[in-house]
């Protein structure tokens, strides 16, 4: 053929005298033939398709050949190409099922994917959100478990298990398999804090702290809220290990805690507490005054005061002024004077300190005081009630509440009970409906003890100020059990 179109093309070139106008002659072995222009053509195409034909015959011979040796992919590729585009059909319609949450539909995609593509890794995905969302939580699991025996989709099994049992409340395999997941990928945000509750949870605060300073690390988290968050672990194992009586080490964690966040009110009490009973009393008052400069809180009043005790009521206000002076206008701070003068019974000195906060803050705490004061004073009975009463409506002003659900704690804790969010109880006013019952003043009991004083004619009153709280405590009991 190519031989015949080369002496064709030659004879062609060659023979310029012998081309009529409209035919050409061609001349073959002695023989001439003159062939018109469209015949031509004709021609030409023919040899064009007899050329090809003739080379796809050829491949396919080889493909033939190859397939008898052994080698499947030459005849198989188109076939291979066919599943292949069926498979990614599927698998995009599955993920579109997934996206508009049509559950059951995504989960039959994916397996049509699976059977066409044949990659599990691929496929599994799918099929296990797909699963999830189609609420077949068992099969769910078992398309974890098959992630998980693949080394490139293992984070995303483990992962999905975890929440599983995180979803089932079952925090001890949940903690081990989010140790698990943060081995496989310490960057991981949302594992990082999952372990970091857990850990909490489970009071490893150790290991908390190691899971902090990894997502300080990988720039997960602000360095001043990893050095606040460092410090509330570190006291919560200060504190854990007072309970077990290895108080050096107890100790260091705790002035660790203090130096990380000095404004963490109950790390300060924890150190304050520790310096007081090794006899560090200067310590001990340094550790309370720089929280008190930016955390007043009655908590460490109380510690100061310990710290005070025995000494002569002169010294004893000397120290007092002290801590006073570092944050004077606070009312936390004109409520410890007062209280602090109430108990040196010096009554017109602690109406001064209390100036108008019980007007300002009316709280339980606040109204109690200004009646005790009116008592010490030699007020009328009436005039006392009227406090009184108010305190009984009144808030019961700040306590520790979780910023992240306003649930109040009588004391503080490094996690919210509730919502067992770490580091958000701050100490503020509680919101109205979550407020506890609360009554007299639990901080400050010589307050109490100066409205139960005896003289005389306060006998009377004594009695209905404890029917009244016992009748207000008991409507405000019934009042919860009603609603909830
Ligand atoms: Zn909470």
């Amino acid at each position: 053929m190519i031989v015949m179109v080369f002496a064709w093309g030659v004879s062609y070139l060659a023979s310029d005298e012998n081309k009529i106008i409209g035919s050409t002659i061609i001349e073959i072995s002695g023989f001439e033939y003159s062939i018109s222009p469209m015949q031509l053509l004709i021609i030409l195409v023919l040899i064009i398709l007899a050329a090809w034909i003739f080379l796809r015959l050829i491949s396919l011979f080889l493909a033939i050949l190859r397939f008898i040796n052994g080698d499947e992919t030459a005849v198989s590729r188109y076939f291979d190409r066919n599943r292949e585009r069926k498979g990614f059909r599927a698998l995009s319609e599955g993920m579109m099922a997934l996206a508009s949450g049509e559950g059951s539909i995504a989960l039959s995609k994916a397996k049509r994917a699976e059977k066409y593509l044949k990659k599990p890794s691929l496929t599994n995905l799918l099929a296990a959100q797909a699963a999830e969302i189609a609420g077949e939580a068992k099969h769910a699991e078992e398309i974890y478990k098959e992630l998980i025996l693949d080394p490139t989709t293992r984070f995303v099994g483990v992962r999905g298990i975890m929440k599983k049992r995180l979803s089932e409340g079952d925090t001890d395999t949940a903690l081990k398999l989010a140790k698990k997941a943060f081995s496989l990928k310490p960057k991981h945000e949302e594992t990082q804090d999952v372990l970091i509750s857990l850990q909490t949870l489970d009071s490893d605060w150790r290991g908390a702290r190691k899971t902090l300073s990894a997502k300080l690390k990988y720039g997960n988290l602000p360095r001043d809220i990893h050095k606040r968050r460092d410090a509330v672990l570190a006291l919560s194992e200060a504190a854990e290990i007072i309970e077990t009586d290895k108080r050096i080490d107890a100790q260091v964690m705790a002035i660790e805690a203090n130096r990380l966040s000095p404004d963490l009110v109950p790390a300060a009490v924890l150190v304050a507490k520790e310096y007081l009973a090794d006899d560090k009393k200067k310590n001990a008052i340094k550790v309370i005054k720089k929280a008190w400069e930016s955390q007043p809180h009655p908590d460490l009043a109380a510690i100061y005061s310990e710290i005070y005790e025995g000494e002569s009521p002169e010294d004893r206000e000397k120290g007092f002024k002290l801590l006073a002076k570092m944050n004077p206008k606070h009312v936390e701070t004109k409520t410890m004077m007062a209280e602090m003068y109430l108990q040196a019974e010096d009554f017109p000195n602690a109406r001064r300190s209390l100036g108008d906060s019980y007007e300002i803050m009316p709280n339980v705490r606040t109204l109690t005081l200004i009646a005790a004061i009116e008592k010490g004073e030699g007020a009328d009975d009436s005039v006392i009630r009227k406090w009184l009463t108010k305190a009984l409506s009144a808030p019961r002003g700040p306590q520790w509440v979780c910023e992240n659900c306003s649930t109040a704690h009588s004391v503080w804790r490094p996690t919210c009970f509730n919502c067992n969010a770490l580091d958000t109880l701050t100490w503020m006013d509680v919101p109205e409906t979550k407020a506890e019952v609360a009554l007299g003043n639990e901080r400050a009991p010589f307050v109490l003890d100066v409205l139960n004083s005896n003289d005389g004619k306060a006998d009377q009153l004594d009695l209905d100020v404890e029917e009244d709280l016992t009748e207000f405590e008991n409507s405000k009991n019934d009042n919860d059990g009603s609603k909830s």
